[in-house]
């Protein structure tokens, strides 16, 4: 919103969804005006009284605006799961997509970029990492692609001893050291399942093979990724750590347009270091790469379990190092489907969030 407020003569906003927050919803539709809004709890209807845009609610609501609204471009930024309905419906209705959501691609990557092909619309990443390899992609072909080099800051446990990580705050342990960002990607920075859910993001972004996608723990967070080509150069994209970078690239591509953000200094940059991520501490990351290599059903599992295994701990209902306990218990009992329609791929999550309730329960 930060971004279409401070272009108002290029970007005009004709929806907006929530879930809960409508308060949030209320103040935003009466700053951009949106012909439509949609709240995804019913329940919370009420709080939008009085907005001159027209309301509608539930899952439906929101899948109905992302299909109906007269948008030339759809920011996908719903969390986790639920953005998968929305996403596939705006493609089917041939919207541009902006996609700030992994979990949709981790799950049915497969199926959303075959329909993206097919209904010819574009797919422009949000996700910083994504957002750095897309644009230095930008006028290659993808046979002159070699290598990705995702780089993660190493998230908010990188300097604290394994051993250490249940006695630690949930505030502690989702204090990231660089990014501002929402509860359950704090969480996920933190197991660095979220570097995982990447990996699986960045094979269907770009349609490589995960193990041609390597990650490099950059504390600075100053290069957001880097491409290797067939001839050896590598190119990289650097900035500052803000989102509203990212996300008015996917606003303005293929243009790029002015913004009164702080720039990076390059005389300020002393030291830009680089290193292979801790499996061992971090097991969920091994976890995504054997969940992306076996494919079919096993990445809606693998995403599936974690979002749930991370709301208990938020709720704090499990500890910290049961995060990937839950996640590889559900892998590990799950019956592979290998070309799974989106009926089976749902499937297959309800039935890992229910894998990790019963095993909770005992
Ligand atoms: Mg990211």
């Amino acid at each position: 919103m930060d971004v279409v407020a401070a272009h108002p003569d290029k970007f005009r906003v004709v929806a907006l969804t929530a879930n809960r927050n409508a308060k949030l919803l209320k103040e935003q539709a009466g700053r951009f005006r949106p012909d439509v809004v949609a709240i995804g709890d019913a329940a919370f209807k009420g709080g939008l009284s009085g907005i001159s845009a027209k309301i509608k609610t539930g899952k439906e609501g929101i899948i109905e605006v992302a299909r109906e609204a007269n948008a030339e471009l759809v920011v996908v930024a719903i969390v986790g799961a639920a953005a998968l309905a929305p996403t596939i419906e705006a493609i089917k209705a041939r919207r541009d997509i902006a996609i700030a959501n992994k979990e949709s691609l981790v799950m049915a990557g497969g199926i959303i970029t075959a329909l993206v092909r097919e209904k010819n619309v574009g797919l422009i990443p949000v996700d910083s990492e994504h957002s750095a390899i897309f644009q230095c992609l930008k006028g290659h072909e993808k046979k002159e692609l070699k290598k990705i080099y995702l780089t993660g800051s190493g998230g908010p446990l990188k300097d604290i001893s394994q051993r250490e990580f249940d006695g630690l705050s949930i505030a502690r342990i989702i204090s990231h050291p660089r990014w501002k960002m929402g509860r359950k990607i704090s969480v996920d920075s933190a197991t660095m399942m979220n570097k995982g859910l990447e990996v699986i993001e960045a094979r269907w972004l770009f349609d490589v093979r995960v193990d041609d996608i390597d990650i490099l723990i950059h504390p600075q967070a100053i290069v957001h990724s880097m491409v290797e080509f067939i001839d050896g150069s590598i190119l990289a994209q650097l900035g500052i750590t803000d989102m509203r970078l990212p996300i008015q690239y996917a606003l303005s591509y293929p243009r790029r347009i002015q913004n009164s953000l702080p720039t990076l200094k390059p005389s300020a940059l002393t030291r830009l270091t680089f290193e292979r991520p801790n499996f061992k501490k971090f097991p969920c990351l091994s976890m995504a790469y054997g969940a992306a290599r076996s494919g079919g059903t096993m990445p809606a599992v693998l995403n599936a379990a974690n979002e749930e295994a991370v709301k208990l701990f938020l709720s704090r209902k499990i500890k910290f190092s049961k995060i990937p306990q839950l996640v590889e218990r559900a892998l590990s009992h799950h019956k592979l489907t290998p070309s799974p329609s989106l009926e089976l791929i749902l499937q297959a999550e309800r039935w890992a969030r229910e894998e990790v309730h019963k095993e909770v329960k005992l």
